[in-house]
Parts: C-alpha cells; sequence; structure tokens
C-alpha cells in the first residue's frame, strides 16, 4: 500500500468550506487505496493576524512567545479538518507537531527538523485512520515550541514523506503548478510540467514564493518526488524531481525576482585581509542577512565594497555600520533602494557558455542598466532598477523562448 503526503496551504484551508473540498481530495485518495498524511497551514491570513498581535505588544516580542502563539493558527486547522473528514464517515486523528514527533533545533522562529519519532504515527496508519498532522512546528529536545520560519508547513511535509518513506509528497496551493515567472507580471508566463530539484531550489531561494526553499532541499536529499497542484481545479501540477525530461534541452527554465532591494556601498575601505570579514561579522551580529556581493580593489590601500540587503533591513545596516565606522576603516557610506534582483535560472546553462551574456544583451536593448551581478553554476542574477522589472521580466521571458513548451518540438522516435 502506498504512503501519500498531501500537504494544504493556507488558501486552501481558509474557509470551513475550503476544508470540505480539501477533505473530498484527501478522501478520493484514501478511497484509491493510499494511506494518508495530511499536512495543513494555518488558515490562511492567520499567521499574519497572530503576528500583528504580538507587535501590538512589543516591537520585538519574545521569541518563545512568538513561537508559542504562532504554531495555534496550524493547531485550529488540524482540529477542523479532521472534523471535517470524520463527519464525512472517515477516521481521521489530529497530531500537533510535537505530538507526531517532531523534533527540531533549538532556534525560534526557523528551527531546523533534527529527528523525526515516527512510532507516534504509524499505529494510526497501519489501522487505515488518516492522519492530520500540523506544519510548521515542532519541539525542541528540552520540550519547548519552535517554528520553522514562516512557509515552512512545505519542510514539515517533505520532512514527514522522508521520515516515512512516502511514494510521493503533494503540495495543494492556490497556484497550478511552478510557472517559467509570476504570470502577474508577465502575461506569457507558463506552467512547467516538470523541473528538476537544483531548479526549483534556485527559484525558490531566489523568492519564487511557491515553495519553502529548504522542503525542496528535503526533497532532494531524500529522493522525494514533488507534485505542486491546485487544490481548486484538477489540473496536472508541475513535478518536481532529480532529472527533467521532456524540457531538457532548455537552457533557461525560470526567472525569479525580488523587490525592495537595497544596495549599501562602502566607500575606500582599507584594503586589510581582515576588513571584508570584519564588515560582514558586524552585520551577522545582528543578524542581518545580505545578498550579492561585489568588491572593487582600488590600489594597494583601498577597496570598494558594495552588498544588497532587503529594504526592510537598510536602516538597521546603516546603523550598525556607522556605530563601527572607526574599527571598520571605511572613507564613506552610500545607499541606494528602488532596486530589484532579476535572476534566469537553468540547468542546461552549466555546460552551455553564453547564456549570461544574452541575459546582458537582452536587458541592454531595453536600456536597463545592470547594477550588479552574480552567478552559480545555474543562475545569474543582476540587480537593477525596481521600475524597469517589469520590462526585463517581459524581454528576458522572449528572449529565452520560455512561453514556447518544449515537448512541441520533441518527437518520440527521432
Ligand atoms: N502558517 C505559516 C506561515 O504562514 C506556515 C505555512 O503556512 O507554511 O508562514
Ligand atoms: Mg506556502
Amino acid at each position: 500500500m502506498a504512503l501519500l503526503v498531501m500537504k494544504f496551504g493556507g488558501t486552501s484551508v481558509a474557509t470551513v468550506e475550503r476544508l470540505r473540498r480539501a477533505a473530498d481530495r484527501i478522501i478520493q485518495e484514501k478511497e484509491a487505496g493510499n494511506q494518508i498524511i495530511v499536512v495543513v497551514s494555518a488558515m490562511g491570513g492567520t499567521t499574519d493576524d497572530l503576528l500583528a498581535k504580538a507587535k501590538q505588544i512589543s516591537n520585538h516580542p519574545s521569541k518563545r512567545e512568538t513561537d508559542v502563539l504562532l504554531s495555534t493558527g496550524e493547531q485550529v486547522t488540524i482540529a477542523l479538518l479532521s472534523m471535517v473528514l470524520i463527519e464525512k464517515g472517515y477516521e481521521a486523528v489530529s497530531f500537533t507537531g510535537w505530538q507526531a514527533g517532531i523534533r527540531t533545533e533549538a532556534s525560534y522562529g526557523r528551527a531546523r527538523i533534527s529527528a523525526i519519532d515516527t512510532s507516534l504515527i504509524r499505529p494510526c496508519l497501519r489501522q487505515g485512520v488518516i492522519v492530520v498532522v500540523a506544519g510548521f512546528q515542532g519541539m525542541t529536545e528540552s520540550g519547548d515550541i519552535t517554528t520553522l520560519g514562516r512557509g515552512g508547513s512545505d519542510t514539515s511535509a517533505v520532512a514527514l514523506a522522508a521520515a516515512f518513506g512516502a511514494s510521493r509528497c503533494d503540495i495543494y496551493t492556490d497556484v497550478t503548478g511552478v510557472f517559467t515567472t509570476d504570470p502577474r507580471y508577465v502575461d506569457q508566463a507558463r506552467k512547467l510540467r516538470e523541473i528538476s530539484y537544483d531548479e526549483m531550489l534556485e527559484l525558490a531561494y531566489l523568492g519564487a514564493g511557491v515553495l519553502h526553499p529548504r522542503a525542496v532541499e528535503y526533497a532532494k536529499d531524500n529522493h522525494i518526488e514533488l507534485v505542486v497542484r491546485s487544490s481548486f481545479s484538477n489540473e496536472p501540477g508541475t513535478v518536481i524531481k532529480e532529472e527533467v525530461g521532456m524540457e531538457k534541452t532548455k537552457l533557461v527554465r525560470g526567472l525569479a525576482f525580488e523587490k525592495n532591494v537595497s544596495k549599501v556601498t562602502l566607500l575606500g575601505l582599507s584594503n586589510s585581509v581582515s576588513a571584508v570579514s570584519r564588515v560582514f561579522d558586524v552585520i551577522a551580529s545582528k543578524q542581518i542577512s545580505i545578498d550579492v556581493i561585489v568588491q572593487n580593489v582600488l590600489d594597494e590601500a583601498q577597496t570598494n565594497l558594495s552588498f544588497t540587503v532587503d529594504r526592510d533591513l537598510l536602516d538597521e545596516t546603516l546603523d550598525v555600520l556607522r556605530t563601527h565606522e572607526k574599527d571598520l576603516e571605511f572613507n564613506r557610506l552610500i545607499f541606494e533602494s528602488g532596486l530589484a534582483k532579476v535572476s534566469i535560472v537553468g540547468s542546461g546553462m552549466a555546460s552551455n557558455p553564453g547564456v549570461a551574456a544574452e541575459m546582458f544583451h537582452t536587458l541592454a536593448k531595453e536600456k536597463i542598466k545592470v547594477k550588479m551581478i552574480s552567478t552559480s553554476e545555474i543562475k545569474v542574477s543582476t540587480i537593477i532598477d525596481e521600475e524597469k522589472l517589469p520590462a526585463a521580466l517581459d524581454t528576458l521571458h522572449e528572449t529565452f523562448h520560455l512561453a514556447e513548451e518544449e515537448s512541441n518540438s520533441f518527437r518520440p522516435g527521432n
């Protein structure tokens, strides 16, 4: 008997009506002879509402208590969904993260799952009971409640799929799959049938919100096939797996982007061996994550160092740099906001030089200035003015033929 993990995101469980719809999906798979573990998010908007309440009390509410608070969202959903299933005549039991044996490291707000004790759920599965687990939460060794970071229910689902040796993990969401880029920005955006773990990982890290990046990591490490699909239609979704077949020949699989990017530059930074590490040490000490980094050595004594941060973290970043101005040894601090990051992603580019050149050429043709660049084996990211973002996405989507279905030119037997 196959074991299936089905995960429903916040919009898919936002109302009782939607819970009924989700339940019908679950029952379909149950009737098809599968053992089922369901993982759910909090009902749409709940996590934000809870956070807003905490913010009314403090700008920096206790991290431990924030996790206790946020974990209640998912607990509501597991109870309601189980009730719906029971009402429909099926045996269902809800489990919080800790009841399900999900152990995490001791870091509030973005804990990593360290182990799952499968002995707690196994007996229910064996008896054919539908198991409904709260996503996004776990418990530390010492019994404190933790959460896994925003969007973390995906990770709970994949981790459970790995721990129980599930044959598949279906992620039900409010879109029909993974798109070449955000359809709200590019009319031509197309749903992909398949995408590799590595490509999906890049897209997820680059801000394509459809999947939690850590979920993709788990899936890759444990060879769990993921399917992203809509809970509102029967359309086939996007399969995420090791190697993709039909669309293999595409150099670029998708475009990702991020808005609200700010760039910070330290002019005349000391060129001593430790200067750069000291800059990033003070920033890291504030838990600020930086993104693209560019360094230009000016001469023996001086360099210019630029990096990007999220716009929301700009003020804090500037503050900490100014506070340490003396020991960091730089001449001037300048910054710029209103920027965006646009990235092209595709495994094909690893073995095909010229893809980056094509990207820069395309942007230049549209008179879009590239302000910073960063690359990996399978992606090229550029920092541009945010107001140019829609034009950049359109023209790149076109240049890399993303609207065209690869399989049109695929002839079996050839
Ligand atoms: N409820 C949490 C959030 O909104 C976790 C999730 O939905 O995956 O981030
Ligand atoms: Mg999500």
